[in-house]
């Protein structure tokens, strides 16, 4: 046997399970069938964050908030902005994967895996790029395919065309108008990269809310900063047929309680959320479960039903943030190859959706807390209190602290603020310490940050924090 572990699969899971198996001394080999480095890198987090920051720079300069400062913001040129973030991926595929994989030491074979023998002698077998198949045998495989766009069964989608984030990250021109499906993470940023370009873009969300997951308090005020932008936004929204007309798209809203509407529009793109691929992985025959959406169903130390196939990132059906599929990675690796019996631990798992404002949160909100029967305290702040905020004349935003009633304890932070996905780690050191309000309010916290809306939000549970002074203890 050649190897000591087989990964399908070249993203964040693959490549922290690589780089463990190699530092654990064993032959690793990864197969993937697209591009190196997997979502993340090519089609994810960092094309994304790249068109935001370039985004925002055009607004910024079309932003008259500060007296005495006159600026202007010109069309965007989309070619020479795509051109810009193709650059920076490449560069960073080179800087964090390619090169990595040849530093280490492991073989990267391009072409798509599928599961071939039995339960108790599992092999792959890999239809390569360039023609032919090769057959791979390993001590244990991970399956690190991750996830691929839900497009929901809005009739006419596939004939009319549409976009996901990552084709639209490849426009070289900017629609005039967009529909964004989806109101969550990838559905928010997308919708407003585009309306910051240049796009009038509308976004239909089918819960009652944007960013449905988060605290009321958050979706509320989210909602309040992308309508001050001119994102017009339909919630309890059931996109109708879509149909392809000459100029775009002509698509029928329903909304709860008002008669449908039938607008066009240049783009539709889909942001409904991402679903684990595993299709013609043939996981049944090497005994390996799945779930109703296909994701892989692993233990806890990410081990599948069959004892050498693991399973992390994605395609596992948990949350689908790089950080989580890499820590997922590096446990199965260490655990199959080292008999680590390692578990990721989730305790106060942040997360950040890249608007501006920012939302980022950590730990349970408010419902959350409440349903595991534990009494709930809760102080929600206005960034009207926040003197970083009032100075940059940018008060757009919240923060709620959910703690323990009697106790104090911190169970969550929930944030919404520029710069919120920075000051959200420490929530999370917070959350792990096991810190109460009374230790977060009398902690120091450096006046006029943003971090300072943590230490006022728990400063709130006992105080009425608009008549403090500065930096009350
Ligand atoms: C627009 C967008 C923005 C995002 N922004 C962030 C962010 O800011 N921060 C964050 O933490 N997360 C972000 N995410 C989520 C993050 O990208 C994913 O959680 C992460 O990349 C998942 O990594 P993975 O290793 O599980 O899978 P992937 O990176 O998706 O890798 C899976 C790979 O497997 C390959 N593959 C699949 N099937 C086969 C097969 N049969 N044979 C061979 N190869 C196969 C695929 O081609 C793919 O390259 C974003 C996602 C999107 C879509």
């Amino acid at each position: 046997m050649r190897y000591g572990l087989a990964i399908i699969g070249s993203g964040g899971a693959a490549f922290a399970a690589a780089i463990t198996a190699r530092d654990a001394g064993a032959p690793v080999v990864m197969i993937e069938r697209g591009t190196t480095g997997g979502t993340c890198v090519n089609t994810g987090c960092v094309p994304s964050k790249a068109l935001l920051a370039a985004a925002a720079a055009r607004h910024a300069a079309s932003d008259q908030r500060f007296p005495g400062i006159a600026t202007s913001a010109g069309p965007a040129d989309m070619a020479a902005v795509t051109r810009g973030k193709d650059e920076l991926v490449t560069a960073m595929r080179a800087g964090k994967y390619t090169d990595l994989a040849a530093d280490y030491g492991w073989e990267i074979t391009a072409g798509t895996a599928r599961f071939t023998g039995n339960a108790g002698a599992p092999r792959l077998q890999v239809s390569l790029g360039d023609g032919g198949t090769v057959s791979i045998e390993a001590g244990h495989y991970l399956i690190a395919t991750g996830a691929a766009p839900w497009i929901p069964p809005a009739g006419g989608l596939e004939q009319a065309g549409y976009l996901t984030s990552a084709t639209a990250m490849q426009l070289t021109g900017l629609p005039e108008s967009m529909l964004v499906i989806g109101g969550n993470a990838v559905g928010l940023e997308m919708a407003q990269l585009f309306a910051r370009l240049g796009t009038r873009v509308t976004i239909a969300e089918a819960a009652g809310r944007l960013a449905p997951f988060e605290e009321p308090e958050v979706s509320a005020a989210i909602e309040d900063a992308l309508d001050d932008e001119g994102i017009a936004i339909d919630t309890a929204a059931t996109v109708m047929p879509v149909r392809r007309e000459a100029r775009g798209r002509s698509v029928r809203i329903r909304t709860a309680g008002e008669a449908d509407r039938e607008l066009p529009y240049g783009q539709v793109l889909v942001a409904a959320g991402r679903r684990p691929a595993t299709a013609g992985l043939n996981l049944d025959a090497v005994g390996v479960k799945a779930g109703r959406h296909g994701e892989v169903l692993t233990d806890s130390r990410q081990r599948t039903a069959n004892p050498r196939i693991w399973a992390a990132g994605d395609v596992t059906g948990g949350p689908q943030f790089v950080y989580v599929a890499a820590a997922q990675g590096s446990v199965a690796a260490g655990n199959a190859l080292l008999h680590s019996e390692r578990q990721v631990d989730y305790t106060a798992l942040p997360r950040v959706i890249f608007t501006s404002p920012a939302i980022a949160s950590a730990g349970l909100t408010e419902a959350e807390l409440l349903a595991l029967r534990v009494p709930c305290d809760c102080r929600v702040v206005p960034l009207e209190a926040v003197p970083r905020a009032v100075a940059a004349r940018d008060t757009r935003g919240v923060v709620k602290l959910v703690a323990e009633a009697g106790t104090g304890r911190i169970r969550g932070a929930h944030i919404v603020a520029d710069g919120a996905g920075e000051v959200i780690t420490a929530a999370v050191y917070a959350i792990r310490a096991q810190m109460t309000v009374t230790d977060l309010a009398g902690t120091w916290a450096p006046y006029l940050t943003m971090s300072e809306s943590l230490r006022l939000a728990a400063q709130a549970f006992t105080r009425d924090i608009t008549r403090l002074s500065c930096c009350a203890f």
